[in-house]
């Protein structure tokens, strides 16, 4: 089996970045349409277990292990490892369906993914939903369980995706992105896969300043619960949106390289659109459309 370069070199992990998210999954059962849930759909239960730090290095015997496995489908860009056999029925329409969402995040973001990528769909213990993206290794764990229909995966994934794609134009820099740019990017770059019935992600930022649950969009997080990090991801694509609306790919290609330690609104906004966080955070906000 082919592994990339930085997997042999690097085992010591850095990186990841993802999102999660989560969910009490036997709510979960009932929806078998072919929708595209947006992020509140994952994030509406309770209890789902928020990232505190959202760097995780995928652990060597973990690595190792997912190394060795053998693909159960591949697809023009993705080798996909199932760990269960919740999608086994359904492997080669899966399959498509995760390339169809990978073709779609690269037109998207105009980025194209310089090697294949592992999606590992596996099962832990609290069979809790969620997705992880090891960017320096190419390997992408989705967690899931019987009853959260695959629908679900590709929606996830979709975000995941968009992760690599990031260490793939970013390279090591990405690891120690501004979790704003990191995490709006990719909710941004999942486009109709995360809006649900929304048109922009501008609109859902309009509801929540409307119903008094914005947050500023320096706001970590971590220990704020379910419904806070739902807010700001799509707070953070809209962001994103307007960003690069109103200020070029060019400029913000720079501003995600500038760093911030993945801390939300710690990259250099100042030096590269010579207004503050805050300002710059003002003028989106006073643009946003009526909910
Ligand atoms: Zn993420």
């Amino acid at each position: 089996m082919y592994l990339p370069t930085s997997w042999r070199a690097n085992r010591a992990p850095l990186l990841l970045v993802a999102l999660l998210v989560v969910l009490i999954v036997w709510s979960m059962r009932s929806s078998s349409q072919r929708t595209y849930a947006p992020l509140s759909a994952y994030f509406g239960y309770a209890e789902a277990s928020v990232p505190v730090n959202a760097v995780t290095p995928l652990p060597a015997a973990r690595a190792e292990v997912i190394q060795r496995s053998d693909v159960d489908w591949a697809t023009q860009q993705i080798d996909l490892v199932l760990e269960t056999d919740t999608y086994r029925d359904e492997l080669p329409s899966l399959s498509a369906d995760l390339q169809a969402a990978l073709d779609y995040v690269q037109q998207r973001t105009e980025i194209q993914l310089s090697q294949r990528v592992r999606v590992v769909l596996t099962q832990d213990e609290s069979c809790g939903f969620h997705g992880i993206t090891y960017s320096d290794v190419r390997v992408i764990t989705i967690y899931s369980c019987p009853g959260v229909a695959s629908q679900r995966v590709v929606n996830i994934a979709a975000h995941e995706f968009v992760h690599q794609l990031e260490h793939d134009r970013y390279g090591p820099p990405h690891l120690s992105a501004d979790l704003l740019l990191s995490e709006g990017f990719a909710t941004w770059g999942a486009g109709r896969y995360w809006l649900g019935g929304e048109p922009t992600f501008a609109a859902f930022a309009a509801r929540y300043q409307h119903n008094g649950s914005a947050l500023p969009l320096s706001t970590h997080y971590a220990g704020l619960g379910i419904d806070a990090m739902n807010v700001l991801y799509y707070e953070w694509a809209a962001f994103v949106d307007y960003l690069l609306a109103q200020y070029g790919r060019a400029a913000f290609d720079a501003l995600y390289v500038s760093g911030g330690g993945q801390q939300p609104g710690a990259a250099s906004y100042s030096a590269v659109y010579n207004l503050s966080l805050s300002a710059l955070e003002a003028n989106w906000r006073a643009q946003l459309p009526s909910p």
